[in-house]
């Protein structure tokens, strides 16, 4: 049996191109973006080349091979929470993995107990129990398994314009025909959509049969779009009147990111469970699930379980996060930068801005994704969404004042 290929066999170049992902979508590219050419790697061709290779990082601005300076107000897609290689984290981080890199989930670790604390703490009461894991399509994965163990119930209702991640669990609720497919291929029966703020469409998905509702308070990848209040506590309602679990997917949204740790907090409606992920821990994988005591009451030994999942150096660079975030008055900065950029963009004739704090979704007159480009060319680096007239906003959480002054610059001689 032959194992391997001669040298230079062909690999396949491609891959679809105009691929949309989360990631990709996110980011906006195409294989045939203009950028460095990618040499031929192992590597699956699924995500499009982004044109910049960083090297560095700090705050607001990597630093690419040639020593440019690029301004970040996508955060490495929302997860340089902390701006790239805060002092702290990296600090926090290095002495950990100095001290004890991991060991075994399965023995007490204080940090680990430490951030349970902050979280349940953080989240709105009564989400207090808390679950580890590496992504957010695991904790969403988690979330699920946990409404369905509660209620003994298998139905799934999502909205419109959701993305919830790649699990084949996560699949089935996350909007899109490509991920429909993809689940259906696994087995897994659809999630029931209905669109975002249509209350009585809500009203009529949601019965005795349905063990989660799971919907992003603001949707990172449809746009920016935050969701409206009155959906919200109609959500809150429904789930309430039959016995379903209310999941915030905060992945993108929370940490901090949406004008309060949580957007549960800021938009005032508390889930049965809440997810978190990509700015917990400014870079490192983890991922949180936070639910109620109710919800979690018959889960015991070996319902739940991640081989990485809470492990002492994520845990640091998480509680670490965490410090930055308060003592440097990050929620606050976001809600401030935030509506200095909405207000500038509106300034410039953008028709509309959705979302909160420094999750922003920019809807313009023209394709997002020439703008972007032409940012781009400004060594800005911004992201699109799968709205085609949406540029999507999602910089550290760190941007100042100063950094939304020059990306409006930027944006300014685009839209002229
Ligand atoms: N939920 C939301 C709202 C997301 O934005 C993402 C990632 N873009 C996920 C879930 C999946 O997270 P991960 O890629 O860490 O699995």
């Amino acid at each position: 049996m032959v194992m391997g290929k001669a040298p230079g066999a062909d690999r396949g170049t491609g891959g679809p191109t105009g691929l949309e992902t989360e990631a990709t979508a996110g980011a906006g590219w195409t294989a045939s973006s203009a950028g460095p050419s990618v040499p031929r790697s192992a590597l699956l061709p699924v995500y499009p080349p982004f044109p910049i290779r960083p090297v560095r990082g700090h705050g607001s601005w990597l630093v690419d091979e040639d020593g440019h300076e690029w301004l970040d107000a996508y955060g490495g897609h929302a997860v340089a929470s902390t701006g790239h290689s805060h002092p702290h984290v990296v600090r926090a981080i290095a002495e950990q993995a100095a001290t004890l890199l991991f060991y075994s989930t399965a023995v007490p670790s204080p940090l680990r107990e430490r951030l349970a604390e902050r979280l349940a703490g953080s989240c709105p009461d009564p989400l207090e129990r808390v679950f580890f894991c590496n992504s957010g399509a695991e904790a969403n994965e988690n979330a699920l398994h946990l409404a369905r163990k509660a209620t003994a119930r298998t139905r799934v209702v999502s909205v419109l314009g959701g993305w919830h991640g790649r699990t084949a669990a996560t699949l089935a609720c996350t909007d899109g025909v490509r991920y429909e497919q993809a689940a259906t291929r696994s087995g897994i029966p659809l999630s029931t959509r209905v669109a975002a703020d249509d209350v009585a469409a809500l009203e009529r998905a949601v019965d005795g049969s349905v063990a989660a509702v799971i919907l992003e308070p603001v949707q990172g990848l449809s746009g920016a779009r935050d969701l409206s209040e009155d959906f919200l506590r109609a959500a809150r309602r429904v789930c309430d009147a039959s016995g379903t679990a209310l999941i915030f997917d905060e992945v993108q949204c929370g940490a901090g990111r949406c004008g309060a740790f949580t957007a549960a907090e800021a938009v005032g409606v508390v889930p049965d469970v809440l997810t978190l992920a990509k700015g917990l821990a400014s870079g490192l994988p983890i991922g949180a699930v936070v639910a109620t005591p109710a919800i979690t009451a018959g889960i015991g030994t070996g319902d739940l379980g991640s081989t990485f999942g809470g492990g002492p150096v994520a845990c640091a660079a998480a509680l670490a996060t965490l410090d930055v975030i308060e003592r440097e008055g990050l929620i606050e900065n976001a809600i401030r930068v935030g509506e200095r950029l909405a207000g500038g963009a509106r300034a410039l004739g953008v028709r509309r801005v959705s979302g909160r704090g420094l999750l922003l979704g920019l809807h313009l007159d023209r394709p997002a994704a020439e703008v972007q480009r032409a940012l781009l060319g400004r060594r800005m680096i911004t992201g699109t969404a799968s709205d085609p007239s949406v540029l999507r906003l999602l910089p550290p959480l760190s941007f100042s004042e100063a950094e939304a002054d020059l990306l409006l610059g930027g944006l300014k001689e685009v839209l002229a």
